[in-house]
């Protein structure tokens, strides 16, 4: 039985349906672990694609909903701190100094609708917003990556997922015409398609970007709690996980995948970023993993701002297996760095 605060946080939004639909004989997507089955009229979980008298409409290969728009780099991304443009890693091929860059542009690509239903979402204008939206050409975002100024292409959202056919040939159609460097990277929830996905992380492997996997909860019962999504959802988000960063071994000088973890307080505690961090390290002690201190926001306003012992618990957790851990958003709770944080010797107790 659904919980019931996730069947009000989707009746929010009439435009998304309440459930994943499975409806037999309905049109079938399996871009996602959700593998929906739409039934006429009726919309996908990710709210962008709908059954329409027997027909799938919505995004295709050449448009899709989003919002594109420049950021100076080194950009607020927060895989910054370890890739090319934030650091200088895989000079020359891959950036254009050895310090990384501070004049160069990132397109950001943000697309509309996610397929999973995060009850802090911090980005909800993907579905708030999603039915005024109209379709974009992928000409117009082609010729905005060619921009010479432009030295990399972040997907997000919202999550790139249900945007897979467009995401991968927009992809494509920029490493086919670069006359330069341009990295692909995608910050996602992880639960596409595995061929897609493998597809998404060739182009990001070949172009010098990265993958940032959200790692948001260890425990089913949790995700399926904080998160909206099934046990075989999870189960995919890792195992995709595991496949991307298996390619890591053909460009060893740069980071490829890294895993984000949302401190949520009460639910993701040092326990639940102990597996997590038991997890990563099981394929590589030094893939990068950065944890976030959460600030309330849509339907989880009654929860703080992630306690400091709560943040220094969980670092320790990381780090007992982890080589490269981060800890990000620290300013709300008044500091700049870790090193500040753990200088002040407080007990995470
Ligand atoms: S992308 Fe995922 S959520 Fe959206 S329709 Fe396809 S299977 Fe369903
Ligand atoms: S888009 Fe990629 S290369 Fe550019 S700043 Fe973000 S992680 Fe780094
Ligand atoms: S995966 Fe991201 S965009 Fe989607 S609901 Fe969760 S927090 Fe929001």
């Amino acid at each position: 039985m659904l919980h019931q605060s996730f069947r009000k946080s989707r009746a929010v939004f009439p435009h998304i349906p309440t459930i994943v639909p499975h409806t037999e004989g309905g049109l079938l997507c399996n871009l996602c672990a959700h593998e929906c089955q739409i039934g006429p009229g009726q919309t996908g979980f990710c709210g962008v694609r709908k059954n329409l008298n027997g027909k799938m409409v919505g995004p295709t290969a050449t448009q899709a909903f989003l919002h594109a728009y420049y950021d100076q780099n080194p950009t607020n991304c927060c895989a910054a701190w370890y890739c090319p443009a934030g650091t200088g890693c895989g000079y020359p091929s891959y950036v254009r100094t050895l310090a990384g860059e501070k004049s160069t542009l990132n397109l950001s690509v943000f697309f509309y609708g996610c397929n999973f239903n995060c009850l802090y979402c911090q980005n909800d204008s993907h579905k708030r917003d999603l039915p005024r939206i109209l379709l974009t050409s992928i000409d117009l975002i082609v010729s905005r990556a060619m921009d010479s100024n432009t030295t990399c292409v972040c997907y997000f959202g919202g999550s790139p997922e249900p945007h897979f056919p467009f995401a991968l040939n927009l992809s494509k159609q920029i490493l086919h015409h670069r006359p330069e460097i341009k990295r692909i990277c995608w910050e996602w929830n992880g639960a596409g398609h595995p061929a897609l996905v493998q597809q998404a992380a060739i182009y990001s492997l070949k172009s010098g970007g990265t993958i940032k996997f959200d790692l948001k909860a260890f425990h089913p019962s949790i995700a399926e709690a904080l998160l909206g999504i099934a046990p075989n959802v999870l189960q995919r988000v890792y195992s995709n996980f595991t496949l991307v960063a298996d390619l890591q071994k053909h460009r060893p000088a740069v980071p490829l995948v890294s895993g984000c973890t949302l401190l949520v307080p009460y639910y993701i505690d040092h326990i639940e970023v102990e597996q997590i961090a038991q997890f990563i390290a099981a394929i590589d002690p030094s893939i990068p993993y950065s944890l976030l201190v959460f600030h309330p926001s849509l339907f989880l306003r009654d929860l703080p701002i992630t306690p400091l012992p709560q943040v220094i618990r969980c670092f320790h957790a990381a780090k007992k297996y982890l080589q490269n851990v981060h800890v990000g958003n620290l300013h709300l709770l008044g500091f700049s760095s870790m090193q500040d944080v753990l200088s002040l010797n407080i007990d995470g107790k």
